[in-house]
């Protein structure tokens, strides 16, 4: 058994759902590489003068209350969105926290028998796209800060880390590399690998913080996973946990060393790649368990309702998917 990592108190619901508190859209700009089919920003927020303010570490969350009503009539639920800046606030202002809504768009598609087969409506999220909507000044209510796992150690330079993203799973990363490399007065020495996975290269986020970090910091590394562009002769992409496989002469070392803590958010779908390839490659000793009826089966046989049952992540992994 490992020690788990000593991770610091963090502040939970200082602003509940029954009484937000207003917050004050500073700029609300897009964050992707290049043209995309999605819609992702870096909205930042002014929080000043309420319990927010200075109260969220990198790694938690805040819920937004989008205005109006739901089909029954009741005011719109809380949504949650990561916070994508450092535990100082956004560059280093306590009054600043930011987040990276994705659009939500769908198409209907009939979910039980009785539905109507031929409906294929377009589907608006209610809160993702009244954030993205946002224009610098526009008030929003907020509450939170949600979280208190998904953090990084009081000691970081006792760990080395292995983080893993898809889409905007990004945002704890971007927080966790500024409080890492940048808010400090001498940069984490740990190892740090960020893999990011997104289905082509221009839905990357936030890429040219990461690509800047790595031109200045030598043990930051950044890998990008993409899912549907070729690669060299190869006519399929990749998934962030298939270059942990790809690139075992650097990831096993690394994942056998009881220093190592992963932290993985986004897609859920993410999560059960990730469990597969620890158990396939014998890196599962630090970061999950399997109860004995998964023991004797091939991890590559393994359900989503079976990992969802018998795996569990240790404290050396902090899963953040939704
Ligand atoms: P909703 O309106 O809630 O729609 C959600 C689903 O319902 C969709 O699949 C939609 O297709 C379906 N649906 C909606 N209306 C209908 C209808 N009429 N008929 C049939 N189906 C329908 N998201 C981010 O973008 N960035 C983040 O940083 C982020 N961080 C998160 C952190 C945490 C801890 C959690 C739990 C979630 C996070 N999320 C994040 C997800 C976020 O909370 C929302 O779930 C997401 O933005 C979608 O909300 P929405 O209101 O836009 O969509």
């Amino acid at each position: 058994m490992i020690d788990p990592p000593k991770l610091p108190e963090a502040n939970v619901n200082l602003v509940t759902p029954k009484a937000p508190v207003t917050g004050r859209v500073v700029s609300n700009d897009k964050c992707m590489k290049g043209k995309s089919s999605s819609f992702v920003r870096h909205t930042v927020i002014d929080i000043a003068g309420t319990p927010l303010e200075g109260a969220c570490l990198a790694g938690q969350s805040f819920g937004v209350l989008a205005p109006g009503v739901d089909e029954n009539g009741k005011p719109h639920k809380v949504r949650l969105y990561s916070i994508a800046n450092g535990s100082r606030g956004e560059n280093g202002e306590a009054n600043l926290i930011s987040t990276t809504p994705k659009r939500l768009i769908d198409e209907y598609s009939p979910q039980r028998p009785d539905d109507d087969a031929s409906k294929h409506d377009l589907i608006l999220g209610v809160c993702s796209n009244f954030l993205c909507d946002l224009q610098p000044g526009d008030e929003l209510q907020v509450t939170g800060p949600a979280g208190k796992r998904f953090l990084l150690p009081v000691n970081p330079d006792e760990h080395d880390f292995v983080f893993l993203a898809t889409g905007t799973g990004v945002a704890p990363f971007r927080g966790f590399c500024l409080d890492l490399l940048v808010n400090r007065e001498t940069p984490c020495s740990s190892q740090i690998h960020f893999i990011m996975g997104s289905p082509y290269t221009t839905d990357l986020l936030y890429d040219d913080l990461f690509t800047d970090l790595t031109a200045k910091h030598a043990h930051f590394h950044y890998h990008t996973a993409i899912s549907r562009e070729p690669r060299g002769d190869n006519p399929r992409g990749i998934y962030t946990h298939n270059l942990i496989e790809e690139q075992l002469d650097l990831f096993g070392p690394l994942l056998e060393s009881s220093r190592t803590l992963i932290y993985m958010c986004g897609l859920r779908g993410m999560q059960s790649g990730v469990h597969q390839v620890l158990q396939r490659r014998g890196l599962n000793a630090n970061f999950q368990t399997v109860s004995e009826e998964l023991q004797d089966v091939d991890p590559s046989e393994w359900t989503t309702a079976q990992m969802k049952r018998y795996v569990r992540p240790t404290s050396h992994m902090m899963v953040e998917v939704y």
